[in-house]
């Protein structure tokens, strides 16, 4: 369906669930979260009801994300029924990979097309760090499984932090020389618990990129996609850039998001949100004219560089990234 600025929106983005087995610094709380009631979650019948009707209005294209998607009990099942619904043509996922190794295969089989893993660090201590506690070795044999079991294509997601992870891009560009995958730079946001952090730790993607003299632009095909791509001259794989900061992407949007406590969310950058729950657990109203609203009030474009933008109240482990 379009919204009111004639943008196709076919791509829903669903967070399963607010939980997550890492304590990543830029996202979630160092004492973790309380964990909710599960009555406030919703569950994933309801979200299989809500994605139903979004591929009725014209969603073909799914990501679920959370937290962590693969902690949450009965994804297998969800990723099944999801898969099922006709008209859904790119069924993707994004993980921190620390349980790929043991669900790729079943993933795979359910109707997973790809995987996105979110990796900020090629050395152990520094994983270790960023994400309080978590084991760069496991992922890392999660990618494996992963490739191993076609869920193709590969895309390595990597937030650059400044004095933290920007000695090492590259190390992320080399692993695209002889490796069909794709490594994306995305920069870092302030929300949540990132909208804190000081100034030197954001750094413009314009920089990084320039800093690869080598790099040969290309087009991936995907006006959508919010990453401008980029190869080695002798590589196999990409590099991506993802600029929410420094340049917009909104003329393209075409994403809408669930959140797991069920809210639609039209735009990431933006606080306003629609209640879906009440209507899904007491059938009030029309789940699918809530939908057709929240497409419809999609802001045309974000407001991340303005004086007055109002700060994003939600953690990025909320709304699912
Ligand atoms: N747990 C999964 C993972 O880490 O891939 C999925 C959810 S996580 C919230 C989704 C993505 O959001 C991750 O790639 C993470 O790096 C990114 N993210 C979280 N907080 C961010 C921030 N403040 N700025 C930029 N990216 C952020
Ligand atoms: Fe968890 Fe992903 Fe947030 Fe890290 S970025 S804390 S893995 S939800």
């Amino acid at each position: 369906m379009k919204d009111a600025s004639g943008r196709n929106i076919n791509y829903l983005r669903i967070s399963i669930t607010d939980l997550c087995n890492l304590r990543c610094m830029y996202c979630m709380p160092q004492d973790g979260i309380e964990k909710k009631h599960h009555r406030e979650i919703l569950s994933l019948e309801e979200i299989y009801e809500v994605t139903k009707i979004a591929v009725d209005l014209g969603v073909d294209k799914v990501r679920i994300t959370g937290g962590e998607p693969l902690v949450r009990n009965g994804i297998i099942k969800f990723i099944e029924s999801i898969a099922q619904l006709e008209g859904i043509r790119d069924l993707a996922m994004t993980t921190n990979g620390l349980l790929l190794k043991e669900y790729a295969q079943e993933l795979k089989n359910a109707g997973l097309d790809r995987v996105n893993i979110s990796l900020d660090t090629l050395k152990d201590e520094k994983y270790k760090e960023i994400t309080r506690g978590g084991n760069l070795k496991t992922v890392l044999e999660g990618i494996e499984a992963a490739k191993k079991v076609g869920l193709n294509p590969i895309k390595i997601n990597t937030v650059i932090i400044g004095n933290f992870n920007d000695d090492e891009v590259e190390d992320f560009v080399g692993l695209t020389l002889k490796e069909n995958i794709e490594v994306r730079f995305i920069e870092l946001m302030p929300i949540g618990q990132a909208s804190t952090w000081t100034k030197n730790k954001f750094i413009s993607n314009s920089i990084i990129k320039d800093r690869i003299s080598e790099l040969m632009p290309i087009y991936d095909g995907d006006r959508h996609s919010p990453a401008k791509y980029y190869k080695l001259p002798d590589g196999v794989g990409k590099i991506g850039f993802i600029n929410p900061i420094s340049s917009h992407f909104c003329k393209y949007c075409n994403r809408i998001r669930l959140t797991a406590d069920g809210r639609l969310k039209p735009c990431l950058h933006s606080n306003q949100e629609i209640d879906i729950k009440t209507a899904l657990r007491h059938n009030i109203g029309d789940l699918r004219k809530l939908l057709e609203e929240a497409i419809l009030s999609k802001p045309s474009q974000h407001t991340l560089n303005d004086l007055d933008h109002e700060p994003i109240v939600r953690d990025m482990y909320r709304i699912g990234g």
